[in-house]
């Protein structure tokens, strides 16, 4: 199924999650477990991060995408990132795709990493999107940003290259995380007003534990509301309590986004089922 037609149920709220690979030196097998809990909240569609935070290259994204889809009955969605990737390298990789029967891709530049020259194949997701199109009948999604991509020169010409994305093929968008949903508000409405009519999802991280938080946030660059820091520091030590507070954080982004009509939310699991579990639970009816 494309995930594109997911979203033609106005009357429904889109529910999804993200999960990521074992790290290259851990079983795959290690997650299977959480997928299958993951997979039993009956989620819209999963999708499965490339190559983020050293987990391996496409065949562990392949492979896990291929089990949610193919096994576990939840249509999946693989990320791939382009600026370390050369065509050929692409190209293959859409093969493995295919012959998994795995149709939707979140198609992304991705981070340079340090000291690596990057390829020269592909510069932007735009690219990526333009160059798939051409390769099969995937459906496209793209990433956006919220509170401004950390490269672009700033939030107009950000708008205006995610159109370029749009215009090449991108079918719906995934936010950035963030923890201010008037921050969100804002960005679609420049999103609107540049003519970037797709559907749009706001992606939510709970917040579980601190260090995983300030990790995120030093890599995204989201800010941190008062009320937010508040929490943060009133239980940094007690770790049931921090997470506690950060499920009902994150349940009362959602309540208040699906009340002002979002398209979709796009849940960041960490791998971590209870947090999942207990999210869809308080949300369910609302969708
Ligand atoms: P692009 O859309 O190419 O944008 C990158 C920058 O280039 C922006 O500043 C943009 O304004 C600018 N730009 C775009 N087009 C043009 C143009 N034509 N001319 C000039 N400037 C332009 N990373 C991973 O490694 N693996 C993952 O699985 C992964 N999943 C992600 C999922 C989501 C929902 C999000 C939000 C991010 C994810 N990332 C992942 C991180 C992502 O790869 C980085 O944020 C990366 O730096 C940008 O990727 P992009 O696809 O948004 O890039």
């Amino acid at each position: 199924m494309k995930i594109t037609s997911l979203f033609n149920n106005k009357d429904k709220t889109v529910f999804s999650f993200e999960v990521f690979p074992p790290k290259k030196d851990s079983p795959i097998e290690s997650v299977y477990e959480r997928l299958e809990e993951i997979c039993a909240l009956s989620p819209d569609f999963v999708s499965v991060t490339y190559g983020a935070g050293g987990t391996g290259g496409h065949s562990r994204t392949c492979e896990i995408a291929s089990r949610i889809k193919n096994e576990l009955g939840v249509e999946s969605v693989a990320h791939l990132t382009c600026v370390n990737s050369t065509r050929a390298a692409i190209d293959s990789t859409l093969e493995d795709f295919k012959a998994h029967n795995i149709e939707n891709i979140l198609a992304l530049r991705g981070d340079r990493i340090e000291g690596v020259e990057p390829q020269k194949d592909f510069k932007y997701a735009s690219e990526l999107c333009e160059y798939i199109r051409g390769r099969g009948d995937f459906d496209l999604g793209g990433a956006c940003y919220p509170e401004v991509h950390g490269e672009a020169e700033d939030e107009v010409a950000d708008i205006l290259n995610l159109r370029k994305k749009v215009d090449a093929g991108a079918t719906h968008l995934i936010s950035q995380l963030f923890f201010d949903n008037s921050v969100f508000y804002a960005f679609l409405q420049r999103a609107r007003i540049a003519g970037i009519d797709v559907p749009i999802e706001a992606g939510i991280m709970p917040v579980t534990n601190k260090k995983q938080i300030e990790r995120m946030v030093s890599m995204c660059g989201a800010s941190l509301p008062p009320k937010f820091s508040k929490i943060m520091q009133r239980y940094e030590h007690k770790p049931e309590a921090l997470r506690d507070a950060g499920i009902a954080y994150a349940v009362e982004q959602i309540v208040d986004l699906i009340a002002n009509g979002v398209d979709g939310i796009h849940l960041y699991t960490m791998n971590n089922p209870y947090v999942a579990r207990k999210i869809s639970e308080a949300v369910r009816s609302l969708l």
